[in-house]
């Protein structure tokens, strides 16, 4: 294949813009940022699972605990009718009295045994509330941390993005002056060869694979025509002669 050797060299801006645009590429797909989202993200809804499980206990617990109170009402409720008919001196029958004074004793022990459940179920309420508030805390914080990062990632991103839309601008602009058949020998190599189809020869090395080209191959590159476009020997991209090629 021919071009001309000023060609030859646009061929190396072309290359420098591709290898610019693989760069921010990578860069965005790189960004410690995603990670963090992804992770932060998951976290947060981890705490949301804890929060439903949280909810669901304290849910239990307070029907538990408003059917001990009610309980203790109705115990209440009968002990101050028992102790008024004791009071009241309406009962005289002996055998009567003993069985109502041994019911308001039953009465007082059961009211005792249902008022010490009842505290073990607020200090449990407590403890669940206390659950809550700690994971709302770390929820808001995961959230702001998330926030913050997709803040930081998205302006980075911005960054990247334009800096990729100028330097496709210049490529769009470049390529078309360049000959078809000698870009598209540039993108087939290229894409087989790590992103780099073109590379100059600086100092008797090949910069697309960074060998040292042997004797023979550079008097045969020194001996090709300026309009020829050369290979390189060991790595078949496209070799482009600079007056720093050590010729
Ligand atoms: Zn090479």
């Amino acid at each position: 294949m021919k071009a001309d050797p000023a060609i030859q060299l646009r061929l190396l801006d072309l290359q420098a813009l591709d290898a610019g645009l693989d760069r921010l590429v990578a860069r965005r797909r790189g960004l410690p940022e995603f990670a963090v989202i992804t992770e932060r993200t998951a976290a947060l809804s981890t705490v949301d699972d804890e929060v439903v499980g949280v909810r669901t206990e304290l849910g239990d617990v307070t029907r538990a605990q408003r059917k001990l109170e009610n309980e203790i009402e109705l115990v209440r409720t009968r002990s101050a009718r028992d102790s008024q008919r004791l009071e009241s001196g309406a009962v005289a029958n002996s055998r009567e009295l003993e069985n109502l004074q041994a019911e308001l004793a039953s009465l007082a022990r059961r009211q005792g045994v249902l008022e010490d459940d009842a505290l073990e179920k607020m200090e449990a309420v407590e403890g669940l509330e206390g659950q809550l508030a700690t994971l709302a805390q770390r929820r808001a914080d995961l959230q702001a941390e998330v926030d913050a990062v997709t803040t930081a990632r998205d302006k980075t991103c911005a960054e990247i993005d334009a800096e990729s839309a100028r330097l496709r601008q210049d490529r769009a602009a470049l390529a078309p002056q360049l000959p078809e058949a000698l870009v598209a020998l540039y993108e087939r190599i290229r894409a087989s060869s790590g992103g780099v189809g073109a590379a100059p020869l600086l100092r008797r090395r090949c910069q697309g694979c960074h060998l040292e080209l042997s004797g023979g191959d550079l008097r045969a590159v020194a001996a090709a025509p300026a309009d020829e476009v050369v290979r390189c020997e060991e790595c078949r991209r496209i070799l482009v002669r600079t007056p720093e090629s050590g010729l």
